[in-house]
């Protein structure tokens, strides 16, 4: 490899970071939501990893066919359902799991159902009730409705799943999440269902919110779903290093500006370095002037724009550095939750944005029993 840009997974903080959803929700079957190539980290090597997961939740039946076709036999829960009822076919054969949030989706699976042979693997449904978020889900008034027409469907099989998505969890002072909970349990509270609420704020914040199924997702990555705080607070490892190096050293006057738009003049004479990062390989080209960057473990700070390949580093306190210093962007030592602060966005977007051409590479590191054992894909994979 020639451009040191690359994404370093640790699939022991992976596994690690289950055991902390599990730990906090032993009741519940855990299953990992690995969508959007598991929120940038490779969804297939992420998936092989988490030998210890009950299932995974994913957004398209195009992931849930890669994961098939990669030998996983955990089930796999699309988690906006089917789009087309074309796909139908599909979940039928590879035993995928839908959830159910709208009209169309009922009318198809009726429609099936009329023709349906006895003997065929039923489809396991999760019905989703909108209890406050008003993105995906039916109304708790039409649920009776719903699920009796779903009973109704031989090709559903039974006891049906009951699930809700909570819209404010992070925020562990927003009284919404109490009543979107509450609000849920007050739909088929008499029924045998398997019922699902928890995301990772969920998880880690809500005790009120376990039930038979829980969906972490960020918390597996490293990052702490609450707001102002980091993983670390919370005992979860960084999952995700983007690093790089130094490939540039300039010595720059007083009065020099720097990067495009000239947006940052040295105020004096100093050294400014240039990292093999930009906003090409995903690093977001909103980060501020004074972003933290780590370069051979030390603070220093990002000066002026962020272009396509590079960044611009102050390195007035690392005197000592020099082209080829390794540079992390964030993950290990320095939390995504801050780079994100400093981009105005939140560490969901900062690991999904990271592109194709970085490539992913995947060790295993046993930091606990101090020995660090380092496996590397050959070729490491991208995307
Ligand atoms: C993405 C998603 C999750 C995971 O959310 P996190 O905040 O990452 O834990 C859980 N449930 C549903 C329905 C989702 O779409």
């Amino acid at each position: 490899m020639t451009r040191a840009a690359r994404a370093v997974i640790n699939l022991s903080a992976l596994q690690h970071n289950l055991q902390r959803a599990k730990a906090a929700a032993p009741r519940s079957q855990q299953f990992a939501v690995i969508k959007a190539n598991a929120y940038g980290h490779g969804m297939v090597p992420v998936a092989q990893a988490l030998t210890n997961a009950d299932g995974f939740g994913v957004a398209s039946i195009e992931e849930a066919l890669e994961l098939k076709a990669a030998g996983i036999t955990q089930p796999l829960l699309l988690l906006e359902g089917f789009f087309h009822a074309n796909e139908l076919e599909s979940i039928r054969q590879y035993g995928f799991q839908v959830v159910v949030h709208n009209e169309a989706q009922l009318a198809a699976l009726e429609s099936i159902s009329d023709s349906a042979s006895a003997g065929q693997t039923p489809i396991t449904v999760w019905i989703k009730v909108d209890t406050g978020m008003h993105r995906l889900g039916f109304e708790p008034a039409v649920v009776e409705d719903v699920y009796q027409r779903l009973l109704a469907c031989n090709v559903v099989r039974k006891p049906l799943r009951l699930m809700t998505h909570l819209a404010s969890a992070d925020d562990l002072h927003n009284k919404s999440t109490q009543s979107q909970i509450e609000l849920f349990n007050t739909v088929l509270p008499d029924e045998n269902l398997e019922r699902s609420i928890a995301n990772s704020a969920g998880i880690l914040g809500w005790m009120a919110s376990y039930r038979d199924f829980a969906r972490p997702g960020i918390l597996l990555y490293g990052v702490s779903p609450f707001l102002n705080e980091t993983g670390a607070d919370r005992g979860l490892l960084p999952v995700m290093t983007l690093q790089s190096e130094l490939i540039s050293i300039k010595k720059c006057l007083q009065g020099d500006a720097v990067g495009y738009g000239a947006d940052w003049v040295c105020p004096e004479d100093m050294l400014v370095g240039v990292v093999g990062i930009g906003y090409g390989d995903g690093y977001p080209r909103h980060a501020k002037t004074g972003t933290p960057v780590l370069v051979d473990g030390k603070r220093v700070s990002l000066l002026g724009r962020v272009s396509m390949d590079m960044i611009s580093v102050d390195l007035r306190e690392h005197p000592g550095a020099k082209i080829g210093s390794k540079v992390v962007l964030w993950g290990d030592g320095l939390p995504a939750e801050e780079i994100a602060e400093f981009a105005s966005t939140i560490a969901y977007d900062l690991f999904c944005g990271v592109t194709l051409r970085v490539p992913r590479e995947y060790i295993s590191e046993n930091t606990v029993a101090g020995e660090s054992e380092r496996t590397e894909r050959a070729g490491a994979e991208n995307g």
